[in-house]
């Protein structure tokens, strides 16, 4: 099998989507399945909704659009404000998108009148971590402002939080957009179908036996394909972390000095490996590289080193030679699994298939 290439267990992916479906529901909550960090997989998406999530949701108009042309009928949430140039498009492909500027909406507004269609609107709430969002004073107003706007429907408000500044989901904030939610619903006279309070970030939040008050929806991506969570990168008891493996091809193998000589400077891609007084060491090369993923988010199996990193070229230190055509296989961090899943460089790949000798990674699962 071609390399190099992301490895996809769906079974995996049912399973973490099944868990946290199951263990929000009693808490009132329901799950949109993010996929963006998939480029919109419609087999993902697909495995998403067998295991129960709501609807689905992802920041691009294209991965929506993917999603639609596969055939998805789901719910589609675009989870990033729209860009005015792509406001057809929006409306076309996704039946809700977040929002934080009236003038987009009022635009969603006419788009939706052109096209015959109602769409919803989430408005985002800033609490804190200085991304995308209204300010909780002014979240009233605006509200009004949908209201009267036509072929529109206001179905919800939500926030982000841990993604620009690392703000974590508590109380404090989350009893504030609850509060903004009341004043909404009293102020206005209705109800709101939609609380998103927020990413995998807010899963603690929400499993911590707090009150969840009028939260009903956490859109989550992280937690479902990597089963951690975002705010410390920890495992969540249960789930699979290895449902994504990045595979790459030996082109090398040779023994080498392990330090460099003649006059140094920068290299390709900045700071230069600090590796001294190791003498001679078997250097492995794996062809993968910064066009591929993000190299720094590889965790290599036990025993191999990674030294560097160039546009095409991941070296390594495996302690010993590594055949060409040998398969090393890689965790990803969320960072190298976007990158690996959007590179075209990168084939998916939705079956475990080893047909070559592999060294294989020692991160298994928690279940
Ligand atoms: C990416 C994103 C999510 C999903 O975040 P995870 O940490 O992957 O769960 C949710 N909401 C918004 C607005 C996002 O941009």
């Amino acid at each position: 099998m071609t390399a190099p290439r992301v490895e996809i267990d769906l079974a995996k992916v049912h399973h973490n989507a099944r868990t946290l479906v199951e263990r929000l529901a009693p808490h009132g909550i329901a799950v949109t399945g993010v996929t963006k960090a998939t480029l919109g997989s419609p087999a993902v998406a697909t495995e998403l909704l067998r295991a129960g999530v709501r609807g689905l949701g992802d920041s691009r108009v294209e991965n929506l659009e993917a999603l639609r042309r596969a055939g998805v009928s789901a719910p589609l949430t675009l989870i990033r404000s729209p860009m005015p140039s792509q406001i057809a498009r929006v409306v076309a492909a996704a039946n809700v998108s977040c929002n934080t500027e009236l003038e987009v909406i009022r635009a969603l507004s006419s788009a939706a009148g052109a096209q015959r269609l109602v769409h919803g609107i989430v408005l985002m709430v800033e609490l804190g971590d200085l991304r995308e969002g209204i300010l909780p004073d002014d979240v009233e107003a605006v509200a009004r402002e949908v209201g009267l706007l036509p072929n529109l429907a206001l179905t919800g408000i939500g926030t982000n939080l841990a993604c620009q500044s690392g703000v974590v989901p508590g109380a404090d904030n989350m009893s504030e957009l609850s509060g903004l939610v009341k004043a909404i619903e009293t102020s206005l006279g209705l109800t709101l179908a939609i609380v998103s309070g927020g990413n995998s970030a807010s899963l603690d939040w929400a499993l911590s036996g707090a009150e969840t008050g009028p939260v009903n929806d956490l859109r989550l991506g992280e937690s479902i394909l990597l089963g951690r969570e975002p705010l410390h990168r920890r495992p969540i008891e249960g789930l699979h972390t290895d449902a994504f493996t990045v595979v790459a091809e030996v082109i090398e193998s040779i023994r080498k000095p392990s330090e460099p000589w003649g006059q140094l400077a920068q290299t390709a891609f900045g700071a230069r490996p600090a590796r001294v007084g190791h003498g001679d060491i078997v250097q492995t090369i794996v062809a993968i590289g910064h066009q591929d993923t993000d190299p720094a988010g590889l965790q290599p199996p036990a025993g191999i080193e990674v030294l560097g990193a160039s546009s095409d070229h991941l070296v390594l230190d495996a302690g010993r030679r590594l055949a060409p055509g040998t398969e090393v296989r890689f965790q990803p961090n969320y960072g190298a699994l976007v990158r690996a899943m959007t590179s075209p460089f990168v084939t998916k790949a939705f079956a475990a298939a080893r047909p070559r000798p592999a060294v294989t990674s020692p991160v298994g699962d928690a279940d």
